[in-house]
């Protein structure tokens, strides 16, 4: 039977919590506290464990750690809950190992909706960086908001960090923009790996500062066993390795991108085709200013797109038009351009997408290169992709505002008789393919 030990110290919430476990169909089974948690879990071997933060002797952190250091758990979800809405408290908790930090009391739905992604003999744990066995693809999300780094009570949930998403796929960790959340990663990758060797590829959109600002506080870059491949497009007006040397440049920050003891490399692409092993990397040039490119990962276990700042030109031209703007470029040329990334897109398993507006919020920002959820959803319809994450979230969305762009994203995909998944994108959530969830 598919099992969940709860590790918390409130007897009443432990109570709650079974409770509902339970009526999902699901053994629960209760430690007071993280000891004997530790050693109910070696035990039970349960495939998920709710973990309470704050707990006399050991702690939520340290329970997590302890699990991820045993093997035995590298495929378990761990889920820390905590009365507290510190977003570094969300963010050690991650680096811990949790899989996910969700806020006490936490809703019913959001522990029906951790059940449902655990199908009955699976899990979505990643694989180790070195599981050279090809058969799944992790995908992890440390930054997920656009523009600017937004920490505070209104964006725990989904989180504040900019774009940098985490892909291990056939031996490789690809690393997908170095907004903020490379800060995080980072911790977690030196952490794993200590002093052995960590081959690195990192894949830049664009060099939009929210995409890079996270490069100098990337713990790797700091250490000599690291090697890390960045790879990129030639910027609007200087080198990729210009751009990336400049932000690190006094008075910006105290150590040159040169003097840094990684082996670093800085490959601007000018192919857009590529291999990363045997990894399949196609590039795709986004409707967005400057220099921007959406990337499409084939790994064996499936195939990963992200474009995390992108503008649908048919909407873009159509608003235009409605307000007796000048024409940019013409209806069928709009047209013909979404055709064309429907046909890049066409049948991938998961797409991570620049969402960043509503329709309303959109009318006010067109030509600034970003996308409308609507427009979004059926581009992903059209290209009958598996999975889309909503990504690059506008600063000023609250995690509610999220929520309801995503129910109305869910909506529409209802409304269209799709079999699309989506969700908003959340810093920390991980995902595994080949696709593990059960459907809603
Ligand atoms: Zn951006
Ligand atoms: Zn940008």
């Amino acid at each position: 039977m598919r099992r969940v030990l709860i590790i918390e110290d409130d007897a009443d919430q432990r109570e709650i919590l079974a409770e509902f476990i339970r009526e999902c169909g699901w053994e629960a089974l209760l430690a007071a506290d993280g000891e004997s948690g530790l050693r109910t879990a070696q035990a039970a071997m349960p495939q998920v464990i709710f973990c309470d933060l704050l707990m006399h002797g050991l702690n939520g952190f340290q329970v997590c750690r302890s699990l991820r250091s045993d093997p035995a758990f590298r495929n378990t979800l761990i889920v820390v809950t905590s009365g507290r809405v510190f977003e570094a408290d969300r963010l050690a908790a991650i680096e811990s190992g949790a899989d996910e930090y969700l806020q006490k009391p936490v809703p019913l739905d959001q522990i029906r909706e951790v059940l449902g992604r655990i199908a009955e003999s699976a899990s979505p744990a990643p694989p180790a960086a070195d599981d050279s066995s090809g058969i799944t693809t992790m995908i992890r999300f440390w930054g997920v908001r656009g523009s600017i780094p937004t920490p505070g009570p209104g964006t725990v949930h989904f989180g504040g960090n900019t774009s940098c998403v985490e892909v291990r796929a056939d031996g490789q960790i690809i690393i997908l923009d170095a907004g903020t959340g490379l800060r995080a990663l980072g911790r977690h990758l030196v952490e794993e790996f200590k002093d052995t060797s960590l081959p690195l590829n990192l894949l830049l959109s664009h060099t939009h500062w929210d995409h890079i600002q996270g490069l100098p506080y990337f713990a790797p870059l700091y250490r000599p066993h690291a090697h890390l491949r960045v790879f990129g497009y030639e910027g609007a007006r200087s080198s990729l390795s210009t751009v990336l040397s400049s932000q690190m440049e006094s008075p910006f920050f105290p150590v040159g991108l040169q003097d840094v003891p990684s082996h670093f490399e800085i490959e601007e692409l000018r192919q857009m085709k590529f291999n990363l092993g045997r990894v399949q990397v196609d590039s795709w040039f986004a409707n967005h200013p400057g220099i921007c490119v959406g990337y499409r990962l084939t790994t064996t276990a499936g195939k990963v797109a992200f474009f995390p700042d992108n503008e649908p030109p048919t909407r873009q031209q159509q608003v235009r038009a409605a307000a007796g703007l000048p024409e940019e470029y013409s209806a069928a040329y709009a047209q013909s351009e979404e055709a064309r990334l429907i046909g890049f897109l066409k049948g991938v398993d998961v797409l991570i997408m620049d969402a960043q507006y509503t329709p309303e919020e959109y009318t006010l920002h067109v030509g600034w290169g970003h996308g409308c959820v609507d427009d979004v959803v059926k581009l992903a319809l059209a290209a009958e992709v598996g999975h889309l994450f909503l990504f690059h979230h506008d600063p000023d969305h609250h995690d509610d505002t999220l929520r309801e762009i995503e129910a109305r994203a869910r909506h529409l995909v209802k409304d269209a008789g799709g079999r699309l998944e989506v969700q908003a994108a959340r810093e920390g959530f991980q995902f595994v393919l080949p696709c593990r969830t059960a459907a809603r």
